[in-house]
């Protein structure tokens, strides 16, 4: 393992880590690797670099719209709280009326 192994959850944007499904064409062993810049990746099982990349997760992505979800669901709590609250106020303004 690199320091830079070590630095990598500090050292890298979020947003820039594209990870990747890989699989090996000299053991058929298959695996997910982050890739950052030119990095060339090795097969964990045998260090081939004969590797056959499969497709790309867009983890960051869900992630990021599953963020986006939870506040746009907060913003609507709150508004609905607010409307309680002056719900409530118009309620007891006319009780008091009576
Ligand atoms: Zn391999």
């Amino acid at each position: 393992m690199s320091a830079e192994d070590l630095l990598f959850p500090f050292a890298v944007p979020i947003q820039s880590m594209p990870i990747y499904d890989y699989s090996c064409r000299a053991c058929g062993h298959g695996f997910e690797k982050l890739i950052r810049g030119t990095t060339i990746p090795s097969c964990p099982a045998c260090n081939s670099q004969d590797l056959e990349r499969k497709f790309s997760l867009p983890a960051v992505r869900s992630e990021a719209s599953h963020d986006l979800a939870m506040r746009a669901a907060k913003r609507r709590d709150g508004k609905q709280a607010a409307e309680a609250a002056y719900t409530q106020r118009e309620y007891e303004k006319n009780h008091d009326s009576d």
